[in-house]
């Protein structure tokens, strides 16, 4: 479903993504983990291109693109596979929950509102929101407007959810209910990628983890292949840092 080939990114003279490959099958729950700076984020953004790769190709489905030979139709048709998931929620603030949620679907989908209405009760029920639909971000905790924030790309019934780093934000007692929320969807068999710290959480709900270090995939493989039986000196220092 998601082919990714040597993706390649730099910020001015930072070479951040040297040459990505990885492929993804429909249904797959795939963790990324690595090192701050190691270009998690940056390779994400790229999927969607909210982020321009210099080299390589996005395949999600039947859209391909190609860094070289890019068209504003094809972006628009790749984002439409994807939604992404914010370490900072990225809610309007002067929308409710609800409204939050509607908004893509009546913008992008351009579904009538009261079919949008429909989906959006229905996501926010999904991960637990249904009595704050009419709150504001404001009115809400970290843990409930990243549930928001989840119950929006939900909304969009997208190929693939990707998930930036989505509890990172969030005080220490509020990571769990985040987490729960992403398991459950997991469950459903949505394809998933997960860039995350949270060490536990992603050997449990992974088909596969993938080690990043310094713009290059250093390792990949079941949860066990790289929590216990790992290959690379640079994937265990990294785990001992962080279990
Ligand atoms: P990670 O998600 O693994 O922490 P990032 O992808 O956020 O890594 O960042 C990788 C590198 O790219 C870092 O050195 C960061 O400073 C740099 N970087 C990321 N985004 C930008 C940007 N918009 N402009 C310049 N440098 C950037």
């Amino acid at each position: 479903m998601i082919d990714i080939k040597e993706l390649r990114k730099s910020f001015g003279h930072n070479e951040v993504l040297k040459g990505i490959n990885i492929k993804v099958d429909k249904g797959e729950i795939i963790s990324i983990l690595g090192p701050s700076g190691s270009g998690k984020t940056t390779l994400l953004r790229c999927l969607n291109y909210l982020e321009s790769p210099d080299g390589g190709t996005v395949t999600i489905g039947d859209i391909s693109i190609n860094s070289g030979k890019v068209n504003k139709k094809e972006i628009i048709s790749l984002r439409k596979k994807s939604a992404m998931v914010f370490q900072s929620y990225n809610l309007f603030q002067h929308k409710t929950a609800l409204q939050n949620v509607m908004e893509g679907l009546l913008v992008v989908q351009k579904r009538n509102a009261k079919e949008s209405k429909e989906i959006a009760l229905e996501v926010l029920q999904k991960v637990g929101l249904k009595n704050k639909i009419d709150s504001y971000p404001s009115q809400l905790s970290g843990g409930q407007q990243q549930r928001v924030g989840i119950a929006r790309a939900l909304a969009l019934n997208p190929d693939v959810i990707l998930f930036d780093e989505p509890t990172s934000a969030l005080d220490p007692e509020l990571v769990g209910e985040v987490l729960e929320v992403i398991a459950k969807i997991a469950k459903e068999g949505k394809t998933m990628i997960i860039v995350t710290h949270e060490m536990n959480f992603a050997r449990e709900i992974s088909d596969r983890i993938i080690f990043m270090d310094n713009g290059v995939v250093v390792e990949e493989g079941t949860p066990k292949n790289i929590f216990v039986e790992q290959k690379e000196e640079r994937t265990r220092q990294f785990l001992k840092r962080m279990t």
